[in-house]
């Protein structure tokens, strides 16, 4: 009986702690989440099992970069993504072709553009399932803004933006 494969794409954060549970899923990762866990020294558990091929390390191409990219500045999380992240969401997004994909994370930020691109994420903050949409605001001079500055710096005051869901994204 054919069955399509699961895939459980892995970030940093999911890893730090040796590999999770994977329920019959394969485990993929990507060449960053390697680099970060070498440089972390997290790296000893999972490299014996990369070299035997039982964690797939996959290097995203250009097309799904720019798909996540798009997505992750539609909702306003672009600047909370580093490369590394845009990476692991990018390699979710290109493995949905051939399988099923959950992508474990605890990083919010990634969450939810995962989310926006129709990838069924796990971690351990999941508990609302809705995208959130930000909006960024002054907490010095009451100023908000939909498309923050890139420094996240008030042009106005100069103190650092925080920022909040917004609209129907909004707490419960
Ligand atoms: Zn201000």
């Amino acid at each position: 009986m054919a069955t399509r494969p699961r895939f459980l794409v892995l970030d940093t954060s999911a890893l730090e702690g040796g590999v999770p549970e994977l329920h019959g899923a394969r485990p993929v990762v990507t060449p960053g989440v390697l680099r970060e866990l070498e440089r972390r020294g997290r790296l000893a558990s999972l490299e014996p099992l990369v070299e035997e091929g039982m964690v797939e390390v996959l290097e995203p191409g250009n097309d799904v970069l720019k798909e996540v990219l798009a997505a992750a500045a539609s909702v306003g999380d672009e600047l909370r993504l580093s490369p590394v992240d845009v990476e692991v969401l990018a390699a979710a997004l290109g493995l949905s072709s051939r399988g099923d994909v959950q992508l474990l994370t605890d990083d919010i930020s990634m969450q939810n553009v995962a989310m926006r691109l129709g990838i069924r994420v796990t971690g351990p903050i999941v508990g609302r399932r809705r995208e959130v949409h930000w909006m960024y605001y002054c907490p010095g001079c009451g100023a908000s803004f939909d498309s923050p500055p890139a420094d996240l710096i008030c042009p106005v005051c100069g103190t650092a933006l925080r920022r909040k869901p917004r609209g129907r994204g909004s707490k419960r």
